[in-house]
């Protein structure tokens, strides 16, 4: 039954992971991957959906990977709502939350880090030295140790997400990547465990990111492919908050994440901000008929 709470299997260690995803593929399940790092909300709940479309068995991973914050990074305060998490996942119907700690995931002396190339080199590759690296380590390890059919990931992270494409490709790893779209509030924020430490004048200013990317899609429905024009006038509206420090505001080919000069219906809004210590990022596909 929808909403109700049902028989979700919470494991920690790697080889528990491994012998219940064993049981549920030989019951002759296809199986699904979520990965997170937790403080759940609706955006994330919706890949679970998704995956259970697709799948008799959701894997849905927590972990706050600590090789992916820098030294000046939210690491130590990243919310860690335990209890919320294991509910809201249950109720969404995940099959097996698998919830390892660090010493579980990275016990010892490590030699081995993949490192994302070109297409994770600009944007969040710049902002964030290291970042992509951790992030792809860390779902490599994920991907091998759960061994799903197929992963749903969120276009919320759209570089992430390009960059795990690459991974699965280069690595052949057997495994599908699906992308779903973003979860946004009401009013247009994309949903993000960091919006929950906004307070309310930067909660307010946080809507100026999906207001400028939505300004950006108006103008390209409008007819405008001129990146550079689309760029400006997204650039506007943030100009209209000046408490916000843009880190990055461009039109990109999703491809590669190189900045266009023509805009296709297919490319990339993206945006990243700081709003006091909140740094938060967004995208639009400019050529989406959704209203952001
Ligand atoms: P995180 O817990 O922030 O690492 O995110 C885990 C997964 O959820 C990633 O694939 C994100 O892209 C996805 N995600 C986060 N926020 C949203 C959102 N608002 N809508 C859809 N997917 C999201």
């Amino acid at each position: 039954m929808p909403g109700t709470a049902t028989s979700m299997e919470i494991v920690a260690a790697i080889a528990d992971l491994r012998a219940a995803v064993r049981a549920a593929r030989d019951g002759g399940a296809r199986i699904g991957f979520v990965p997170t790092m937790g403080a759940l909300h609706a955006g994330h709940l919706s890949l679970v959906e998704r995956s259970k479309r697709d799948s008799q068995c959701t894997v849905m991973s927590i972990f706050v990977n600590p090789l992916q914050f820098g030294p000046r990074e939210d690491l130590a305060r990243y919310p860690r709502p335990i209890e919320a998490d294991e509910k809201m996942a249950s109720e969404a119907g995940v099959d097996i939350l698998f919830r390892p700690d660090v010493s579980e995931m990275y016990p010892g002396l490590r030699n081995i880090t993949v490192t994302a190339g070109e297409l994770g080199s600009d944007w969040e590759g710049e902002s964030r030295p290291g970042h992509f690296d951790g992030v792809l380590t860390v779902v490599a390890k994920l991907f091998n140790i759960v061994q799903p059919d197929f992963a749903v990931l969120g276009r919320k992270d759209l570089q992430q997400a390009a960059l795990i494409q690459a991974l699965v490709r280069d690595l052949d790893m057997n495994i599908s990547v699906v992308l779903a779209p973003i979860v946004r509030e009401a009013d247009g924020l994309a949903m993000s465990s960091r919006n929950r430490y906004l307070d309310r004048d930067e909660r307010r200013r946080a809507l100026t990111l999906s207001k400028a990317l939505g300004c950006v899609r108006l103008l390209f429905g409008s007819g405008e492919r001129d990146a550079a024009t689309l760029e400006a006038a997204g650039r506007r509206v943030l100009g209209s908050e000046p408490e916000i420090a843009v880190d990055y505001f461009a039109i990109v080919d999703p491809s590669t994440f190189r900045r266009a000069r023509h805009a296709e219906a297919h490319f990339a809004g993206i945006v990243a901000a700081r709003l006091g210590k909140t740094r938060l990022i967004d995208n639009v596909t400019v050529g989406t008929n959704d209203q952001y």
